[in-house]
């Protein structure tokens, strides 16, 4: 079928398809959701465009189990322009595991497709009566019966291939598409339970469970759109030359590939092993276990490291003995967070941003202290990000908005757009406790000293001491209700 982009977009903005969908399970209705430029501006994509949806729905009364809470599955700018490690895509839905909103970042090819079929983003509300999944080609949204083909009950590995082989017969040919899928966990509705595409998982928060609940065992998405790039010479040469650094630096040329982020799994040198990676991904840093009979299963992550995505096997080292100020661990930690949240949101992996450090640092004995006289420069960065107007060598990122998205950007922009994105994340998990947040983590080795960091940490994102973002901290970052 021939490729086509979208006729109807209204955007200034390129990488959009300008539309979000909004379907409701219990009545089979089909919606588009408002989201305008100014939106795609504050809330770039991925989490950020998530939290202001959740933000203007829910009311933080709603249960994990209930109609009310919405699943919402959403992709970046960059995802579908040919932008490296940019297939990813975020879901997020009140939580059965905490109670609370909950948003996971996966891997896998789902991203890519949601936009193949026209759409930035997918708002699933209501629950179906009957067992079903759910086939999305273009504008067309068909609910299937998942006993009647036999899918329900399946794991996650068999379920992909039963949908696909459905599409294969429906579709009279080998149609490319993204599926996510929930394994039994999910159809038991166990509060730790993940959706999968391809063998990558979400990680966190039991949404497959949620899945579970709304009777919905998998989702299957294909269409024949793209995403439009403002300037395709640019942006492909741009793509080259970054691609050529991920290949040549040694996090992401070595370590990553080699090593995955499962090394610290007890087992790992027993297990049989494919390295696999996310669609568009030149890092390709997914471990996926093979089976005896060569199939390959579900990713090892999940299981090395139960959702925390720690690259360091002593925690007490990383939080308690550098030999940094509390200061300047709270100054860096709340720059890179920001400027991280944001390279998410535009559909890149996180990971990309590796290839701006040096490949080998540390900031122990001397070199921690030095680095201590920088504390008072990046605090000084952190309340006034518009100083960092200038494209930054190493960050290849700020381009690629520029040339697939038309969206100016640069280190400053990125900072500013990931402390709305993590300040209004905060502020939806806090509605739902109401204000008690969980204090985890701090075992008693490490609980003072924690502490300490964490009151820092709240001052300089001008959150209560509590660790909830305050109607002021909102309004300063331009965090309001309804369409901007
Ligand atoms: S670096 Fe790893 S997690 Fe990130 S996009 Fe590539 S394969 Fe996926």
């Amino acid at each position: 079928m021939p490729k086509h982009e979208r006729n109807d977009v209204m955007s200034k903005y390129s990488g959009y398809m300008d539309k979000v969908a909004k379907f409701d399970l219990s009545t089979g209705k089909l919606e588009t959701y408002p989201w305008s430029d100014k939106n795609k501006e504050l809330y770039i994509g991925g989490k950020m465009m998530a939290a202001k949806i959740l933000y203007d729905n829910l009311s933080g009364k709603e249960e994990a189990f209930s109609e009310e809470n919405m699943i919402v599955i959403t992709t970046g700018p960059l995802t579908g322009t040919g932008a490296p490690s940019s297939a990813r895509f975020d879901v997020a839905a009140i939580s059965p595991e905490t109670g609370a909103v909950e948003f996971c970042n996966c891997g896998g090819n789902f991203g890519y497709y949601l936009k193949k079929a026209g759409y930035d983003a997918l708002i699933l509300t209501g629950k179906c009566s009957e067992h079903s999944w759910l086939d999305i080609y273009n504008d067309s949204f068909v609910l299937h019966n998942a006993d009647m083909e036999g899918i329900w009950g399946q794991r996650v590995v068999e379920a992909q291939a039963a949908v696909r082989e459905i599409l294969d017969r429906d579709y009279g040919c080998r149609v490319k598409c993204g599926i996510v899928t929930i394994g039994t966990a999910g159809e038991e509705l166990r509060p730790y339970a993940d959706i999968f595409s391809q063998e990558r998982a979400t990680g966190k928060g039991g949404i497959g469970a949620v899945f579970g609940w709304k009777n919905l065992k998998a989702i299957a998405v294909a269409g024949n759109h793209r995403p439009t790039v403002k300037n395709q010479e640019k942006l492909t040469a741009w793509n080259k030359k970054w691609i050529d650094a991920t290949r040549s630096h040694a996090l992401t040329a070595k370590q990553l590939p080699k090593l995955g982020v499962t090394e610290m799994r007890a087992d790992a040198g027993e297990l049989n092993t494919l390295s696999q990676g996310c669609l568009s991904c030149p890092i390709k840093c997914g471990f996926a276990d093979v089976k005896a009979c060569g199939e390959v299963d579900a990713e090892r992550e999940q299981f090395g490291l139960l959702g925390g995505d720690v690259l360091a096997k002593d925690l007490d080292k990383m939080l308690v003995k550098m030999d940094a100020s509390d200061k300047l661990k709270t100054e860096f930690a709340f720059m890179m967070q920001n400027v991280l949240e944001s390279i998410s949101a535009t559909g890149q992996c996180t990971f990309t941003g590796l290839t701006a450090l040096p490949a080998e640092s540390s900031i122990e004995g001397a070199v921690g202290k030095c680095m201590n006289k920088l504390a008072p420069f990046i605090s000084f960065i952190n309340k006034h990000p518009g100083i960092m107007f200038f494209p930054l060598s190493a960050f290849y990122h700020d381009r690629e908005m520029k040339y697939a998205v038309g969206m100016k950007m640069n280190l400053g922009k990125y900072m500013r757009c990931g402390e709305r994105g993590y300040t209004l994340e905060k502020y939806m998990k806090a509605l739902f406790c109401d204000g008690e947040l969980c204090q985890c983590l701090a075992d008693e080795g490490n609980k003072e000293a924690l502490e300490k960091l964490l009151k820092a940490y709240y001052a300089i994102r001008s959150w209560s001491k509590e660790g909830v973002p305050t109607e002021a901290t909102l309004k300063k970052l331009g965090i309001k209700k309804g369409s901007n």
